[in-house]
């Protein structure tokens, strides 16, 4: 029987962290507090990081951190210090982009080397290179099919990990300066703007100027990856790993796509064969936490026009988290701590670790001392009545109306 790729989820706090790990990730992949690409995320102070590692390897999961922006030399000062600390709290390996941190990696400790997607691997000839430069792993540039990515798989050995869901770049690999040239912010060494999800105004009068007209557009806005029908595909590539894009995102799109992507693998490894029902039920989940349309971008050919996303950056948001579950007693109530207003009478949905969502009508809510609550205050506990099949720190969401 083939082996299972791992399911690699973004953690962009410890919350996220234990969230993805609890619903089924294998790994996770963290920043810490610089030389990652994600400045404007909330990132992991050191404390965070070894209760992180702590909490993943309790649970048989590990833990990757990014050092993937492209440094200067005085960032590369810094480096061996947080090194040391990295290999003290057992982290399992760090994602680089750039040779002079691979180079300082290798001179400072002994953690295992990942290839970030920013290096842009695309080919066997590279995968060779980097492979003789002591990294373990390649993540895959974007750009590669799964064709191409099997062809690297049997003709180097190394460990190969591709995207398989989330955001896109519709710049190479996410090797692009929009954002430092339009708004000061460099986009490799973690200061993104997302320039390309803003609208663009086309003034064709300098062509033709019996054409004058100014189109609005969001020409270069990617639709989101998704790659739940092709896992199949991934397990015939023989890709170690299928990473999920998102430490910026909530802690319900990581636990919906931990557990969608979990059993979606589980399902074929065990079954051999995929099927429509399951097919549906996880793609019904993935269009409940925030989307954009999605699309299979260049996993089967090259991505092109139909892979962009020509709307105003408007991410579909259908579900809101609106607890964790706290405490289950049996036949009796849970206890939840809020996150955002519900009501009695609301019909709620729990994310349970393990097969299809549970649903609960809310017949009462009442604080500690027992007093019935008419709406809910984030940061409070209440008990609601017990749902059958619920665990404790399970994500309890409802269902926006507008
Ligand atoms: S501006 Fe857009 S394309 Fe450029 S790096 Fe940022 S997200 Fe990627």
């Amino acid at each position: 029987m083939r082996t299972a790729p791992e399911v690699l989820a973004p953690a962009g706090n410890l919350e996220k962290l234990k969230v993805a790990v609890l619903y089924g990730a294998d790994a996770v992949y963290l920043g810490g507090q610089k030389f990652g690409l994600r400045m404007a995320s909330e990132n992991f102070s050191y404390d965070e990081i070894l209760e992180g590692v702590a909490f993943a390897h309790e649970h048989g999961s590990k833990v990757f951190v990014v050092l993937n922006g492209f440094l200067h030399d005085k960032d590369l000062d810094e480096i061996p210090e947080f090194l040391e600390l990295l290999e003290v709290a057992k982290v399992d390996a760090v994602i680089v982009s750039d040779l002079g941190v691979i180079s300082t990696v290798k001179k400072h400790s002994n953690l295992e080397i990942h290839l970030s997607t920013q290096a842009s691997c695309l080919n066997v000839e590279a995968a060779k290179f980097w492979k003789d430069q002591g990294v373990k792993r390649v993540v895959l540039g974007r750009e590669v099919s799964l064709t191409e990515a099997k062809k690297i798989k049997k003709e180097t050995g190394i460990e190969v990990e591709m995207f398989i869901h989330g955001s896109m770049c519709m710049a190479y690999s996410g090797n692009c300066v929009i954002s430092n040239y339009t708004q000061g912010r460099d986009s490799n060494r973690g200061g993104c703007a997302h320039s390309c999800r803003f609208g663009y105004e086309m003034d064709f009068s300098s062509v033709d100027e019996s054409k004058i007209q100014k189109i609005q557009s969001y020409f270069m806005s990617s639709k989101d990856l998704e790659g739940i029908r092709l896992i199949p595909e991934f397990f015939e590539a023989g890709i170690d790993s299928l990473k999920v894009e998102g430490r910026m995102k909530s802690p319900h799109y990581a636990g919906t796509i931990s557990k969608v992507y979990r059993e979606a693998v589980d399902f074929f490894h065990l079954e051999g064969h995929y099927n429509t029902e399951k097919i549906f039920e996880w793609e019904k989940e993935l269009r409940k936490i925030s989307h954009r349309d999605y699309t299979s971008a260049s996993l089967i050919s090259p991505a092109d026009e139909s892979s962009i996303y020509d709307e105003r950056e408007n991410e579909i948001k259908d579900y809101q988290v609106v607890g964790v579950m706290q405490e289950v007693v049996q036949n009796e109530f849970c206890l939840v701590e809020v996150r955002a207003a519900f009501f009695p009478g609301d019909t709620l949905e729990v994310l349970p670790y393990k097969g299809s969502v549970k649903t609960g009508d809310i017949s009462f809510i009442s604080d500690m001392l027992g007093r019935n609550v008419e709406k809910t205050k984030p940061g409070t506990l209440v008990k609601i009545p017990w749902i059958e099949g619920v665990d404790k720190l399970n994500l309890i969401r409802r269902k926006i109306t507008s």
